[in-house]
């Protein structure tokens, strides 16, 4: 799939950087992370960003995804200055246009995979129905439907970072956002990963991926070279490396724009306070041992306080009675 020129969504590219640093404070010295980095993306793209260890990828991925903002300089998605929207609204699009995906795949080993994929709808606020339906369209998407109840620990790295695809793609997944992901992996289950992420590109989303490995790199489209904060080359691939025929379930099949009527009706509000019930079950099951240490320590503290109070009112009304012989004689 071509990427979608600056001009069909508005004049404006999808996503683009002018003049951006980012700063840290570290002991009372700035460190300069990235450095006046200007650089646009369209609709479409599947770009790598590569560079060494060190070099500011992970820095410039959490600017692009909403996670951090600049230093200085301007990140505009469609146009629309990120640092101007406040940070619910940074929140919103973020959920709404970003799907993450991470070398150590950040899936959460309580739940099972049908609930990690589902997580992305649930801060969007969609109804219980709606969301398993959608998590469990992709999972089978990504020939992972056998496993929808199983425990997230229990699956290989290969399929855990195709649950952390999916989970990426909950809420349409219209930026994917990659940092890393066949870090993890071994070479075979890493050709997989960027097989499927050319496949999403093949169907329309806007890949990035962020490597330090120029094998990967070759992937992509385009290729970004960071160093020290810098863009040292920003280069078409005009033969991206193997291009699998690997083919998935055309988006139709999912949610890229979900209907709001199954948002924030008083079925989904209900929904998520039985999922915070669930979760907090769920962790508590998962750490037995925390759990009952900690009820124990509830117990014995409400018992000592108790005990206190009734030897604090046995002692009163001993010096009182004791008090009232006294005035007798
Ligand atoms: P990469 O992903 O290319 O390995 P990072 O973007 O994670 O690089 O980090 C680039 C540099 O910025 C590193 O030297 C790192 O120590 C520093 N850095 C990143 N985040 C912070 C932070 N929150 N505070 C201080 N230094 C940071
Ligand atoms: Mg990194």
């Amino acid at each position: 799939m071509n990427s979608v020129p600056a001009s069909a969504t508005g004049g404006f590219p999808l996503l683009s950087l002018s003049g951006v640093s980012r700063h840290f404070q570290v002991d009372q010295a700035t460190v300069t992370v990235l450095d006046n980095i200007t650089l646009a993306i369209d609709a479409g793209e599947m770009v790598a960003i590569m560079g060494p260890s060190g070099s500011g990828k992970s820095t410039l991925m959490n600017i692009l995804g909403c996670l951090d903002t600049p230093t200085h300089g301007h990140y505009r998605v469609e146009g629309q200055d990120v640092q101007q929207l406040d940070n619910d609204a940074r929140a919103q699009l973020r959920r709404e246009r970003f799907g993450f995906i991470f070398q150590r795949y950040h899936l959460i080993p309580s739940l099972s995979v049908l609930d990690n994929v589902e997580i992305p709808a649930r801060y969007a606020q969609h109804t219980r129905a709606f969301r398993e339906d959608n998590a469990l369209r992709l999972l089978a998407r990504l020939g992972l439907a056998d496993f929808a109840r199983r425990d997230v620990t229990r699956l290989s790295g290969g399929q855990q970072q195709r649950v952390s695809i999916a989970r990426a793609l909950m809420n349409g997944g219209e930026i994917i956002l990659a940092d890393e992901p066949t870090g993890a992996l071994d070479s075979q289950h890493g050709r997989e990963v960027m097989h499927l992420l050319q496949a999403l590109h093949r169907q329309g989303h806007t890949v990035i991926i962020i490597t330090h490995d120029p094998q990967i790199a070759q992937y992509a489209r385009r290729i970004i070279q960071l160093s020290d904060g810098k863009i040292l080359s920003d280069q078409p691939n005009p033969a991206p490396g193997e291009q699998a025929n690997l083919i998935l379930v055309p988006p139709e099949t999912f949610a890229i724009n979900t209907p709001p009527s199954a948002r924030r009706s008083w079925r989904a509000r209900w929904d998520g306070a039985t999922d915070v019930l669930h979760s907090a079950f769920g962790t508590l099951r998962a750490h037995r041992l925390r759990s009952s240490l900690t009820l124990l320590g509830i117990v014995i503290g409400i018992i000592s306080v108790v005990s206190l109070n009734a030897a604090g009112e046995g002692a009163r009304k001993y010096v009182l009675n004791t008090l009232s012989t006294l005035g007798e004689t």
